[in-house]
């Protein structure tokens, strides 16, 4: 009896805007890393929000934190301290290793904070002549759907019939060190990239880009952004994936995971001389850092802080790339492999990404493609081996020939 399912769906379809193709899954209820839909089928989630869930659906310790909250006081706006700030400020700062905290809600404000920081300190502290910053971004990249920030997407879904954009960004191949370099000059406030290119399907950039890039703004004095919105907070297995470098930039952008999956919350993190620049007025978000959202995203830091979730996307990813390499030949044309995070390019003769997560679905396994022939497959950091070498299992199937 699939009658609840089909009717949500269409009700769905009736009454929202058309901005995304979602699997026909209605979900109604999840605990770690399995999801039951309105009719009562399970599936494995192996897309885990792209990675807003981390932890899985329903941690304990996150939903007790978001409880204990929500009795107590869940919104002042900033123009009040309340009591939870200051110790999610401090804990996500010391993760970080930086100064200062500015919370915010979504990836996307994140990164518009991080743009509008960097211009202001290309001003004020590095000289630049009014409105001149530029900033350097990468091809192929994904920082969010605001108007600025699709305006320096190259995809064209993303970006066409939303102009007229926003000026003062470079575009560079990802992954090209000599090319970032000679677009620096005198007026480059910043480099923003992501770490791991998630929606441009887990791209790793060649080994030594990103020290190469930390280097680079050192000298040149420009600030290096690092999006670590879907890579950070334990994905790679490690706390950031620029730490897989050794490398440290001047402002982190973080999202996603940071809410727990439970509420939105973002985040840029920079030292004094940086985050410093903004002043009472400049910048702002009613509902950012709220009581309900640092309660939570403590939470979340406190469970970074033992490394365990890192440590555990490392060993299972382990199993992860052993399983996917083996089906390269067999379906799969290439894998990336990072931590609990893969992009899997599907061999087109099996299929599209599209019609390999509905074959994955009928199975019961949740994952989504992106770029046509790419899937990500992107598990809760808390998923057992059992679950993911099942889930693998059903992968193999499904594109095995
Ligand atoms: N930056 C990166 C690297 C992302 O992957 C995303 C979302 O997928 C964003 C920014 C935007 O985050 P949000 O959807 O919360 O605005």
């Amino acid at each position: 009896e699939k009658q609840h399912g089909v009717r949500e769906l269409a009700r769905a379809e009736e009454r929202t805007a058309h901005n995304y193709h979602p699997l026909p899954v209605v979900v109604a209820h999840a605990e770690g890393a399995w999801m039951t839909d309105v009719d009562g089928r399970r599936f494995l989630d192996l897309l885990a929000g792209y990675s807003a869930l981390n932890f899985g659906h329903s941690h304990p310790a996150l939903v007790a934190a978001a409880h204990a909250q929500l009795d107590k006081l869940t919104l002042t706006s900033r123009a009040f301290v309340h009591d939870q700030f200051a110790d999610f400020c401090a804990a996500l700062g010391d993760l970080c290793g930086k100064d200062l905290v500015l919370p915010m809600n979504t990836g996307a404000e994140a990164v518009e904070t991080a743009i509008k920081v960097a211009r202001k300190w290309g001003y004020e502290v590095k000289g630049v002549p009014a409105d001149q910053a530029t900033i350097i971004v990468a091809s192929g990249n994904f920082h969010g759907r605001t108007t600025t920030i699709v305006g320096f997407s190259d995809d064209p879904d993303a970006r066409d019939g939303f102009g007229p954009f926003s000026p003062g960004f470079v575009t560079v191949p990802y992954g090209d060190l000599e090319a970032l370099e000679a677009a620096i000059d005198a007026t480059t406030v910043a480099v923003l990239i992501e770490p791991i290119q998630g929606e441009g399907g887990v791209v790793i950039p060649p080994e030594g880009y990103l020290r190469g890039v930390r280097e680079a703004c050192t000298r040149e004095n420009v600030l290096f952004a690092a999006d670590e919105i879907q890579a950070g907070l334990g994905r790679t297995g490690r706390t950031f994936a620029c730490d897989h470098e050794g490398v440290v930039p001047d402002i982190y952008i973080l999202g996603k995971a940071l809410g727990g999956g439970i509420v939105p919350v973002s985040a840029i993190v920079a030292d004094r001389d940086i985050l410093g620049v903004l002043k009472p007025g400049q910048h702002g978000s009613t509902f950012g850092g709220n009581p309900l959202a640092c309660a939570v995203g403590h939470e979340v830091v406190d469970m970074l802080a033992t490394g365990d979730f890192q440590r555990r996307a490392e060993e299972l990813g382990e199993l992860l790339r052993t399983r996917l390499e083996a089906m390269v030949g067999h379906g799969v044309l290439a894998v990336r492999v990072r931590g609990l995070w893969a992009g899997i390019d599907i061999d087109p003769s099996v299929g599209t990404g599209r019609q390999v997560c509905e074959a994955l679905m009928a199975r019961g396994v949740l994952a989504k493609d992106t770029h046509g022939s790419t899937i990500r497959l992107a598990p809760p950091l808390v998923i057992s081996a059992e679950d993911l070498e099942w889930g693998l299992d059903q992968l193999a199937e499904v594109v095995g020939t």
